[in-house]
């Protein structure tokens, strides 16, 4: 058994920068302070009051979120989502789906439970290999909200601009690219994350919501599927997820303090991603990509060798080179490198050479 850390590519649960741990590691038996671990404590004490309210600076810190939006710390992963915002966002609309993968896909049929949903873009027809141009679909302006994911974990799919709406509430699953880079929180009327990608370890998921839409919730709702609710109590209606809010105040005290901010982090997977999309694309063909050239992933990069044997084989022999997790998703097969903001550029080059190396030995 290996002690040592490998290069873990995992689409998620996923890779954690060090410094993260080893300051989680520092304080996990005692939280300055108080006495006691923070799984210890209560999510009501001033020891914990600071983490809960440092996470959410943070985060309007990154992508300069205003006041008129509330960031809420839930549970129940995406999927909870999935079925939350129609429930708390439809009335009595119907809500318009544009459908570019896997996780659209599921969140689509998930609110077609809680009412009515469109779809008004699918992209089966291309294989899920790009995101629509804005003249392919046309958004109903009696909608509740738009829904889109902006990066398809399992495709490697990424919007570079996100469509225009207009008054339109637009709603955005943006579980495997918040943070990846810079954006105008503005544009969306809700837009989360579950954090076990690129916020921390599962167990809790940022919700931004502009406060119109929270003003949506009906009263036929539980509370705590009710943002309103949530909202009013500072997301503590009952006990939150205490050590996964901890940890995502770490990452995001390491990407504003560390990465210095989202230009800058932006920048670093541009380059990691860079790195892997030329290996494929200077591989004569032995690599295929999946995503069309201008909606690559930049955190997502899934690949096919030239048969499902040699897919088997670059896993295995990946793993025994210390570069791990590679298998493609169980829905789509062929290979996928996750490189979300906490994959250091040394494991991409290692993977990016052992790319070479074994197309040079198997091509
Ligand atoms: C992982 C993922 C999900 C599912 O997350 P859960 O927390 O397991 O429900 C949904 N959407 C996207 C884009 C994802 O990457």
């Amino acid at each position: 058994m290996t002690e040592q850390r490998l290069y873990n590519f995992s689409a998620g649960p996923a890779v954690l920068p060090v410094s993260v741990l080893k300051k989680a590691q520092e304080e996990l038996l005692c939280l300055p302070g108080a006495g006691a671990s923070v799984m210890e404590i209560s999510h009501r004490s001033k020891q914990f009051e600071p983490i809960i309210n440092g996470a959410e600076t943070n985060i309007r810190k990154l992508l300069n979120v205003p006041e008129h939006y509330r960031i809420l710390f839930l549970q129940g992963g995406a999927l909870l989502q999935f079925g939350m915002i129609p429930m708390n966002l439809l009335g009595s609309k119907s809500a318009d789906y544009i459908i570019t993968g896997s996780w659209t896909k599921k969140a689509a049929s998930e609110a077609k439970i809680a009412g009515k949903v469109n779809t008004i873009w699918d992209g089966k027809d291309v294989s899920y290999k790009r995101k629509p141009a804005a003249s392919e679909y046309k958004i109903n302006p009696d909608a509740a909200y738009v829904y889109i994911c902006s990066n398809e974990t399992i495709e490697g799919v990424q919007y570079q601009t996100f469509p225009d709406t207009g008054s339109v509430p637009l709603v955005c699953d943006s579980s495997s690219d918040i943070f990846c880079r810079p954006a105008d929180i503005t544009k969306f009327g809700l837009l989360y994350a579950c954090a076990q990608k690129n916020l921390g370890p599962a167990g809790v998921t940022v919700v931004i919501i502009r406060d119109d839409l929270v003003e949506r919730s009906p009263d036929t709702l539980p509370s705590l599927l009710h943002y309103k609710k949530i909202a009013e109590q500072k997301s503590m209606l009952n006990t939150p997820p205490c050590f996964a809010i901890y940890m995502v105040k770490l990452v995001t005290e390491w990407l504003l303090n560390e990465m210095g901010g989202l230009e800058k982090v932006h920048a670093f997977n541009k380059e990691k991603a860079a790195l892997l999309y030329e290996t494929i694309d200077n591989s004569g063909g032995f690599y295929k990509g999946h995503a069309d050239k201008e909606f690559r992933s930049i955190m997502n990069v899934p690949f096919r060798l030239p048969s499902e044997e040699l897919d088997k084989k670059f896993e295995t022999e990946a793993k025994s080179a210390g570069l791990t997790t590679l298998a493609g998703h169980r829905s789509v097969g062929g290979l996928r490198a996750s490189i979300y903001n906490a994959m250091p550029r040394e494991g991409v080059i290692a993977l990016r050479d052992f790319m070479v190396d074994f197309a040079k030995k198997n091509g």
